[in-house]
């Protein structure tokens, strides 16, 4: 069954359960129903008119014609898109310790987004408290890159000072052992490459984080944007698995070169398996340079918001509307759902089946609108692109939970 022969159907949060007593008689099998919106599922190869059926926090099936008297709670969403909840692997969801990070529940699981990965807000130092006030107590399922400098990011760019501009805080031996300690949250590490944040520490930087990557036996992202030294020794230095996040900024020595054209060092680096990650951010994504690489076949591998303080009220504003600019730059909706769905999936080693709608993953699905109008996108440097596609999230399960998009909460409140 197309969409497009789907009728007007009431509001998809018309949400139908029995009396108490009508589920004493009848035990649905189901606690939850989504019925009958296009499910896109880039790990199974799916796209079509289906239903998906969650119990006991799990998916328990993806079917057609689902009766909803099986289930207790029923979203109705045709017209609608469902996707696996969407991982978003650059995100600073560390609040009230250094000025990055954002409470992750209102921006995140109301909003599309499942499960993130905080890329380095917290290092060894700081991570205690971070583990203990926001990863464990968030609705948001949160994974964290350890920053392999231990004070992680605690000052910010003004007034600048750079947490590899002393190095004696940059010490694989203490990020080992905070990895050691914590295995069942932290899936990598994280290092920061700009010329504002290392002074000509970088490259010593890059070889401590190398090690503590090598010992903990994790992927390494790599933030660079304006590197001190040239990007191809930090390519040099990425292994198989490692992620440069910031791929597509417009800053010196970035992915291009003079002519425009994806530099011979960078492709050598996918061919050796490092991963590339948008990272959007507040000073780290280009419409051109992002067009120049799809131009040239080189795709990101993972679409990120680098969600944080200075640019959740644009122009990030979140993942869905990241998404969306990768639909405005001609990427058809499956790749964008995929690069945010199964591949961000397979970058980590996440201890959970997430990412995908399989019998026995995590119940996260996202429920989306794709709205069509006339709207203005805007990138890390101000420049503004119109699309015709926004996708919008209407309602979240996360873990069999339902979230839907809220207000979000004066920052200074404790939620
Ligand atoms: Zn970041």
């Amino acid at each position: 069954m197309g969409i497009s022969t789907v009728l007007p159907e009431p509001a998809v949060d018309s949400i139908t359960a029995p009396s108490p007593l009508k589920q004493r008689v009848i035990a649905a099998p189901y606690d939850l129903l989504i019925q009958g919106g296009k499910v896109i599922d880039p790990s199974q190869g799916i796209e079509a008119a289906m239903d998906v059926a969650v119990a006991s926090g799990r998916i328990a099936r993806l079917g057609f014609n689902i009766p909803a008297g099986d289930a207790r709670q029923v979203i109705r969403a045709h017209g609608k898109i469902v996707t696996p909840g969407l991982i978003d692997i650059h995100t600073h969801v560390f609040p009230r310790a250094g000025p990055y990070g954002i409470p992750a529940d209102p921006y995140c699981v109301h909003r599309g987004v499942t499960t993130v990965v905080d890329a380095g807000t917290s290092g060894a130092f700081t991570f205690p408290a971070f583990r203990k006030y926001d990863i464990e107590r968030a609705a948001t399922r949160i994974r964290a890159l350890l920053h392999v400098v231990s004070i992680g990011m605690v000052a910010g760019s003004t007034p600048n000072m750079g947490e590899l501009e002393d190095l004696r805080y940059c010490s694989p031996e203490l990020a080992v052992k905070c990895v050691n300690g914590n295995r069942d949250v932290i899936v990598g590490l994280k290092i920061r490459f700009s010329r504002q944040y290392t002074g000509p520490n970088d490259i010593e930087g890059m070889k401590r984080a190398r090690r503590a990557a090598d010992e903990a036996g994790l992927p390494l992202m790599c933030h660079i944007g304006g590197p001190y030294s040239p990007l191809r020794e930090f390519l040099g230095m990425m292994r198989k698995g490692d992620v440069w996040t910031h791929c597509f900024n417009d800053l010196p020595d970035g992915i291009l070169d003079a002519n425009g054209k994806v530099k011979g060092e960078v492709r050598e680096a996918r061919q050796r398996g490092v991963r590339f990650d948008v990272g959007h951010g507040a000073g780290s994504f280009s419409f051109g340079v992002a067009l120049r690489c799809l131009e040239q076949d080189f795709p990101p591998d993972t679409v990120s918001s680098d969600l944080y303080s200075a640019n959740v009220e644009g122009p990030v504003y979140g993942m869905p509307e990241t998404a969306s600019k990768f639909l405005l730059l001609g990427m058809p909706l499956p790749e964008v759902i995929q690069r945010t769905t199964q591949n961000a999936a397979e970058t980590f080693q996440f201890r959970e089946e997430i990412g995908t709608l399989k019998a026995g993953a995590a119940a996260d699905v996202s429920v989306f609108e794709i709205e069509e109008g006339d709207f203005a996108f805007t990138d890390s440097y101000r420049e503004t692109r119109q699309g015709r596609r926004r996708i919008t999230p209407v309602v979240t399960v996360c873990g069999g939970k339902t979230f839907y998009p809220t207000a979000v909460p004066h920052p200074d409140s404790d939620e």
